[in-house]
């Protein structure tokens, strides 16, 4: 009797490229990256010691209350600017429980220079509100509670639980945060959510809240968004950013 032919195997099915690199990006394998090495890491923490051993926030405050406000103001608008404007707010709200019963074009009346002042000054008074009638008219300290107020979010929440509170919730990502982690290599991402995990993985968690003030300094001083000062900076010879500036 004749063998009976052994059904032949299906060939297995290669992925097409375009359709492996969709699988791989949806499985977040696309955008991982291998952690920076310790010694680099270790490099640029202590170069930031040297320039800036003391950094700190530039935003006047005396409380956590004013920190939260001044750091709402301080969206698309300079430091300088926000400490301009904030001791008359103070004068005439000088608590949660006074700007929750303020009148919010008065609020966006004061606040005007600092862009944006109408949605400023609404998450303001709605800030105010809020810390009134749920959390007793005190600054909540965890990051949850926070991030119910408006006009807090993660970065914002961040200022204030690291500067006022000393708490390292997490790294605060903001513009020169931003560029920098991704000129020094820290970062392969965009989305400010998404630098602030590959920060938070990468940097020792006691670090978290003075590497962002060192770092803000870094980007005004000399890392600067365009014609970044690379002549004088201590970084150069680590950094492989593509727009470097170097004569
Ligand atoms: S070398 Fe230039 S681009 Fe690189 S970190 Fe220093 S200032 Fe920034």
């Amino acid at each position: 009797m004749a063998k009976a032919r052994a059904p032949r195997k299906a060939a297995k099915k290669q992925p097409q490229p375009k359709k492996a690199a969709a699988a791989r990006k949806r499985a977040g394998g696309a955008n991982r990256r291998a952690a920076p090495d310790a010694a680099r890491v270790d490099a640029i923490l202590k170069a930031l010691d040297r320039l800036y051993p003391t950094a700190t926030c530039a935003l006047h405050h005396r409380n956590a209350w004013e920190l939260l406000v001044a750091t709402i103001l301080s969206a698309q608008c300079t430091d300088e600017r926000v400490n301009m404007v904030t001791p008359r707010l103070f004068a005439r709200f000088p608590s949660p429980e006074a700007m929750a019963k303020a009148d919010v074009a008065e609020v966006a009346e004061i606040v005007r220079s600092t862009g944006f002042f109408n949605n400023k000054a609404k998450n303001i008074v709605g800030a105010a509100k809020k810390i009134v009638s749920d959390f007793g008219g005190e600054v909540p300290r965890e990051m949850e509670k926070l991030l119910t107020v408006p006009g807090a979010a993660r970065k914002t929440a961040n200022v204030v639980l690291g500067t006022a509170f000393g708490i390292p919730s997490g790294v605060v990502v903001d513009t020169h945060v931003t560029r920098i982690a991704q000129r020094l290599e820290l970062t392969r991402q965009k989305a400010p959510e998404k630098i602030e995990q590959d920060l938070m993985r990468t940097l020792p968690q006691e670090r978290w809240i003075l590497f962002s003030h060192q770092v803000i300094h870094f980007g005004r001083d000399i890392c600067k968004a365009r014609k970044p000062e690379c002549g004088r900076c201590p970084l150069e010879s680590i950094c492989r950013a593509p727009d470097k500036n170097l004569p």
